[in-house]
């Protein structure tokens, strides 16, 4: 069988190459590393020098001094001093599809800030001097939005929507904001906030508009909002639904009540830091909420009342422990009530602390007054 035969003698041609090499003394020269010129008579020593002197660190993309998935939505004018990018040699640039050109990692800000609309592919590659590299895609959707789009949108939603919202105030906003062509993003995720507080509150019914799904529309609706820092209505809204979903921190929302609840759950913690803006709108617009974050933030003003301080707490268990109340908002319920009582040893608050042992956010908190009940009744 001639390729058995081929194998065979290239096996023994190989043998004897080393046999040579071996013994001729050559093996011995010393190696040295490429990266930093370290030398030594091993190379199996080199592969290890590298691995610990010299690791290959994965090529990172930062924006706003934040790290980036492996794709960034961008609707609002990128800086030139925004984009930085770390352990990055070359970088391969390309717009919709088109031919990839390199681009230096110094001007990749520069190059991305003018891009006006399109979907720009970076290949971010990080080289070593052996050849050893590692590889990181990351695609950039821009599609800016004009500042009077946006302001058109926003008008479209102060004139339909209502702070008690129905399902066809959400249409007519959709409706209304078609025209602005270049924010049909923005509309895009106001309108799945809407869609998703009418879900939530069981007002609209149909395929993909379960109860159980509005926590993923309100994700979206997040991910694009939170492109908009600058605009007021885009904060309200992010901020209705990061505390709908429990993530606390971040930028205030400006809705007072709601900002004061999430101090209220965050007094206690010093990781969550919530950061204030520097300036409140003037003139205060209304955002809808949900009816269980409605029912919260008014039992969360009332703990503040000394004389309705009671009642609140005695609400907040209930709404808690109620069948159809969300898993997140019975968290927030509990957390208020042990954030409000932190001397009583009733078994109301006994049990809401054990329901919140193992919450992320708040389970040192319970374990924390769980230990101090135990010395209460001891
Ligand atoms: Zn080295």
């Amino acid at each position: 069988m001639p390729t058995y035969g081929y194998l065979y003698d290239r096996f023994h041609e190989h043998q004897a190459s080393l046999d040579e090499a071996e013994t001729s003394g050559a093996a011995l020269s010393a190696a040295s590393c490429p990266v930093c010129g370290w030398s030594t008579d091993s190379w199996q020593e080199i592969g290890e020098h590298l691995r610990t002197e010299h690791p290959l660190g994965a090529p990172q993309l930062l924006v706003n001094g934040r790290p980036c998935a492996s794709d960034k939505a961008v609707r609002r004018p990128l800086s030139a001093g925004a984009v930085c990018v770390m352990n990055t040699t070359t970088i391969d640039f390309s717009v919709d599809g088109g031919p990839s050109t390199s681009v230096d990692a110094a001007e990749v800000g520069e190059a991305l800030a003018a891009v006006g609309t399109g979907h720009v592919q970076l290949v971010l590659h990080n080289e070593r001097a052996d050849g050893a590299s590692a590889a990181r895609a990351v695609v950039f959707d821009i599609r800016l939005a004009d500042v009077r789009d946006l302001d058109a949108v926003e008008s479209a939603f102060d004139e339909t929507v209502s702070r008690r919202l129905t399902p066809s105030e959400a249409d007519s906003f959709a409706e209304r904001s078609l025209t602005a062509t270049t924010a049909h993003s923005y509309a895009g995720a106001l309108h799945k906030f809407l869609i998703a507080l009418l879900q939530k509150d069981g007002r609209i019914g149909g395929s993909g508009l379960e109860l159980s799904k509005y926590p993923a529309r309100m994700n979206e609706a997040l991910h694009e909002l939170s492109q908009y820092p600058d605009r007021p209505l885009a904060r309200a809204a992010a901020g209705v639904i990061r505390f709908n979903i429990n993530l606390f921190g971040g930028l205030a929302s400006g809705i007072p009540e709601l900002d004061r609840c999430v101090e209220q759950l965050t007094r206690s913690s010093s990781d969550l830091d919530t950061n204030h803006p520097e300036r409140l709108p003037s003139e205060l617009k209304s955002c809808p909420v949900d009816d269980a974050t409605d029912a919260i933030l008014q039992a969360s003003a009332d703990l503040d009342e000394p004389r309705r301080s009671r009642a609140a707490c005695t609400q907040l268990v209930r709404f808690a422990s109620a069948v159809d109340t969300a898993p997140a908002d019975a968290v927030k319920a509990r957390a208020l009530v042990l954030l409000a009582s932190p001397e009583s040893a009733s078994d109301e608050y006994r049990h809401a602390a054990e329901a919140l042992v193992h919450d992320p956010t708040f389970g040192g908190l319970a374990e924390t007054r769980l230990r101090s009940f135990g010395k209460l009744s001891r």
